[in-house]
């Protein structure tokens, strides 16, 4: 069973009033798997950096430009690569060519889901 039909493009993850954390920031592909865990780091991450503007530790542009590069270092990468990968999921055939491909090369599908969750934090 699939998720498709749902527009995935890359977005801002802030912008002048808004910040978007989990999948608020609507980038999150099915496939990319690990969402709570994504949803969980921005949180975890944008709550010490709203601490630190609050405390007039970080000015207002700072505070946008330091999340903007967190979410682009941690999560665009893998994000965009999952976008590609849910893309085969709306062609049947290229759904099977991906199954009968990872079914004898187990390895390979090992190594698209690490691509795809990211480390551990
Ligand atoms: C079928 C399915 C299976 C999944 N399986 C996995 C899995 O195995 N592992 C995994 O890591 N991730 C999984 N995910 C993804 C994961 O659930 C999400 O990435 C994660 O929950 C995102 O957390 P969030 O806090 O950003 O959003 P959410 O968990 O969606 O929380 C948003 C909350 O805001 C509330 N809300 C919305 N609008 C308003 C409003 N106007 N006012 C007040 N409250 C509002 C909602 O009711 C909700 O409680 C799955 C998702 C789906 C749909």
């Amino acid at each position: 069973m699939t998720i498709s039909g749902i527009n995935f493009k890359t977005k801002a993850a802030v912008n002048e009033t808004t910040f978007y954390l989990g999948d608020s920031a609507g980038m999150i592909a099915p496939v990319t798997g690990n969402g709570m865990s994504m949803a969980l780091r921005s949180a975890s991450v944008f709550a010490s950096m709203a601490d630190q503007y609050f405390s007039n530790a970080l000015t207002k542009q700072q505070l946008i430009d330091n999340y903007a590069r967190f979410w682009t270092k941690e999560f665009s990468g893998r994000v965009n690569l999952s976008r590609h990968f849910q893309k085969l999921s709306e062609y049947p055939f290229l759904t099977k060519m991906c199954i009968g491909l990872f079914k004898p090369f187990p390895s390979l599908a090992n190594a698209m889901i690490k691509q795809t969750h990211g480390s551990t934090f």
